[in-house]
């Protein structure tokens, strides 16, 4: 099997390219922040404090996680049997997602299901720790950044359509939390693999990011 190990600060564009780009190549789109936002939801619904790690621990024996794709391709979670996939993308689940995964246990708890998937099928993964951790061996690996206030842009341009109700300082300041939480914990810290391929899109048009990532990525498989 091929796997592409695409990983980024949140907000650099990395799912939407992953989806468009593994759409042209036939592979399957795997977003495993998505996984991080379904424990965060999880620990956070049963009251667990987002940095209790002993209580969120506890709670992983409870947690039954399913990944499935619908007629478009598109991934849905399934927690416990239900579709989360709307609710764990609130501001308040990205914090808890960046929280519950800096704990050992959580990343442990996970790593499996994520290396079972890119066993199974030809896979575009995004995340953080996918070149560095999760996929060593990834046939590609991409690290897609932007500077933080095009990321926050960006983010809150699409909560915005979403119709959220909230402010690009909220956004901004969201996202450094995150960036400074994911970059700077002791295990699996968001960093550029050293054999990954540096894309920063900060000028770039999701076009020509895209254009861009298809590029390195037919050129090094070879397509
Ligand atoms: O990608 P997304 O922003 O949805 O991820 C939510 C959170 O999950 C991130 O802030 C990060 O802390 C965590 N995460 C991670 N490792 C991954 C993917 C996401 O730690 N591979």
């Amino acid at each position: 099997m091929r796997s592409i190990a695409i990983d980024g600060p949140s907000g650099a564009g990395k799912s939407t390219i992953a989806r468009i780009a593994a759409k042209r190549l036939g592979f399957i789109y795997v977003d495993t922040g998505a996984i991080y936002r379904a424990v965060g939801l999880f620990a956070k619904m049963n009251n667990a404090g987002s940095k209790d790690s002993e209580a969120v621990g506890a709670l992983l024996q409870k947690i039954k996680i399913d990944i499935k794709y619908d007629e478009a391709g598109v991934q849905h979670m399934i927690l416990n049997g239900e579709d989360v996939s709307e609710s764990i993308r609130t501001p308040e689940v990205s914090i808890y997602a960046s929280d519950v995964s800096a704990m050992p246990a959580v990343r442990a708890f996970l790593l499996g299901m994520q290396r079972d998937l890119a066993e199974r099928y030809d896979v575009i993964m995004d995340g953080r720790d996918i070149g560095t951790v999760v996929l060593p061996n990834a046939s590609v690996k991409i690290f897609l950044t932007a500077s933080p206030e095009a990321r926050a842009r960006r983010r809150f341009l699409e909560l915005l359509e979403k119709g959220a109700a909230c402010s690009y300082e909220e956004v901004l300041s969201d996202m450094q939390y995150r960036d400074k939480n994911d970059s700077s914990r002791e295990i699996a810290p968001l960093k550029p693999a050293p054999d990954s391929v540096f894309l920063d899109t900060t000028e770039k048009t999701l076009e020509e990011s895209i254009e861009e990532v298809l590029r390195i990525i037919t050129e090094r498989l070879g397509l």
